[in-house]
């Protein structure tokens, strides 16, 4: 059976870095299959997923017991863990020594992660470690929960199958090989930081080295000391888009990466050009959900395009279809439709909700993603937005609100823009934007950013409605939550 860590006991140097501490593979293979075998009956165990080593040797330690693994976001509040704890229901809570954990947690038993480097592990120790084996790929190995954008979290129940396969899937498209080091500067309760930026990286046999906090030091500091990929949420390339012009130092290390990685939500038109303009490099763009693990991706060995999100990687099929649910076999800008997909990268169930499991997928097994989008010709798919929030129906027309928020961000005054819709007497519904301004005592004026828009893309996708604001509503992986927007 394909073991999910072939190279664990077998790659060297270091495997895990984060900030000061490190673990080599000896190491990593001695303290994770020694925690394993105390896991096996645990039943599941949950992940107080701090950006800790602590919190990638208990899961790679549950993988290896076969022991499903639910990660915690450290920031959720009370009642969201209450709510997932209950769904969940596991034996035990992995820590880190000293974690200060809130009062949702006090009736679980809690078990800290004893990390053990340096000179206590020795090569002999790891060469006798009894590592379980081989749990079955369809059996659950991790149980995420969704980012909660459009409504509460879901647990998504993904077997080992699932992620064994995107990961292969990804290291044909990106050439990722284990000479590869990755900075990681993301939360590691969801797919992004743990299955793509830990559980990646181990299954190659290459290393990560995680910045705790992201900063664009950290990653000039990193990928100038031969880190070669920086896989990032959109939000942290608008960072590096805006800290470029003053940072040759930064230019100069971002050029020298191999890979530079988008995900978890749209990367705007105008950071990725920001990004190549001032190091020559273009961001690969991947889109995934908790659900599918990875669909598809901008291949390392082919063309860039800003704006889209590549083509379906090796063993994904993926479809987009009508409101009628018939596939839409036109390509181009016009024919909008739901991503539909199906592969070896699914999910199996969401936990406790058979209801919701049903619902989610179409006959033959496709799943209904709830994201709309356009192909090229030659395949290369464009997310136009979320069915549920981001296309507006408005005077006859479909209009996708991503393609308006990039042309809003390409104006000098505006900072953040999100575009929702809003029931109209006349339209509709009418497309508003809200904008957080570069210059807060002098913000675009309505009529200016319409023209806008006007001018750049078609007169009937103006914002017929501006909203100022300080900031945008984020969630932890700095996804714009819409709905607070508009329960405004
Ligand atoms: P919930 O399902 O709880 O509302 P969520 O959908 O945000 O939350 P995730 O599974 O973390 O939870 O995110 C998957 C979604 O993220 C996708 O359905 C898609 O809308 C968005 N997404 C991911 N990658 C990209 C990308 N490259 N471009 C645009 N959108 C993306
Ligand atoms: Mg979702």
């Amino acid at each position: 059976m394909d073991p999910l860590f072939p190279a664990l006991t077998t790659a060297r140097g270091e495997a895990l870095r984060f900030g000061e501490r490190s673990l080599t593979y000896a190491e990593l293979a001695a303290t994770a299959g020694a925690l394993a075998q105390r896991l096996r009956d645990a039943g599941r165990v949950a992940l107080w997923a701090t950006p800790s080593l602590e919190t990638a040797v208990g899961a790679v330690a549950a993988l290896l017991a076969g022991v499903p693994a639910v990660p915690l976001n450290p920031k959720s509040g009370d009642s969201e863990l209450t709510h997932i704890l209950g769904d969940s229901a596991p034996s035990l809570v992995l820590t880190e020594p000293g974690a200060e954990l809130p009062s949702a947690l006090a009736g679980l038993a809690r078990h800290d992660v004893d990390v053990r480097t340096g000179t206590d592990v020795g090569a002999r120790e790891v060469d006798s470690v009894p590592l379980p084996a081989e749990p079955d790929p369809e059996a659950p190995a991790l149980i995420v929960y969704t980012s909660g954008t459009t409504g509460p979290p879901k647990g998504v129940v993904l077997p080992r199958r699932a992620i064994t396969s995107t990961l292969d899937a990804l290291a044909d498209a990106w050439q990722w090989t284990g000479d590869d080091v990755l900075v990681h500067g993301l939360p590691l309760f969801h797919v992004h930081g743990l299955i793509i930026g830990v559980l990646g990286p181990l299954r190659r046999g290459g290393s990560v080295r995680h910045l705790g906090r992201f900063s664009t030091e950290g990653v000039t500091r990193e990928l100038g000391s031969g880190a070669t990929m920086l896989f990032g949420v959109p939000t942290m390339h608008h960072r590096i888009a805006e800290a470029l012009p003053g940072d040759p130092e930064l230019a100069k290390a971002l050029a020298g990466a191999r890979l530079l990685v988008s995900g978890s939500a749209a990367l705007p038109v105008h950071d990725h050009e920001r990004i190549t303009d001032a190091t020559g490099r273009h961001v690969i763009e991947r889109y995934g959900m908790t659900e599918t693990l990875m669909n598809t991706s901008v291949r390392a060995d082919g063309e860039p395009r800003a704006g889209t999100v590549g083509v379906p990687l090796p063993g994904v099929g993926l479809r987009l279809v009508d409101e009628a649910g018939a596939e839409l076999t036109e390509a181009g800008p016009d024919s909008v439709g739901e991503i539909q997909v199906r592969g070896p990268n699914l999910f199996t169930e969401y936990l406790n909700r058979p209801d919701a499991t049903a619902d989610a997928f179409a006959a033959g097994g496709w799943f209904r993603t709830g994201d709309m989008a356009v192909r090229d010709a030659d395949g290369y798919v464009r997310i136009v937005g979320r069915k549920a929030t981001d296309l507006i129906k408005s005077g006859g027309y479909k209009i996708g609100a991503g393609e308006i928020e990039n042309a809003l961000l390409a104006h000098p005054g505006v900072r953040e823009a999100a575009v929702t819709g809003e029931p109209d007497p006349d339209l509709g519904e009418r497309v508003v934007a809200w904008i957080v301004p570069a210059d807060p005592e002098a913000p675009p004026s309505a009529e200016e950013l319409a023209n806008h828009v006007a001018s750049s893309l078609a007169p009937h996708k103006r914002p017929r409605a501006v909203r100022y604001l300080e900031a945008l509503p984020r969630n932890d992986m700095g996804k714009i939550m819409k709905r607070a927007l508009t329960e405004k």
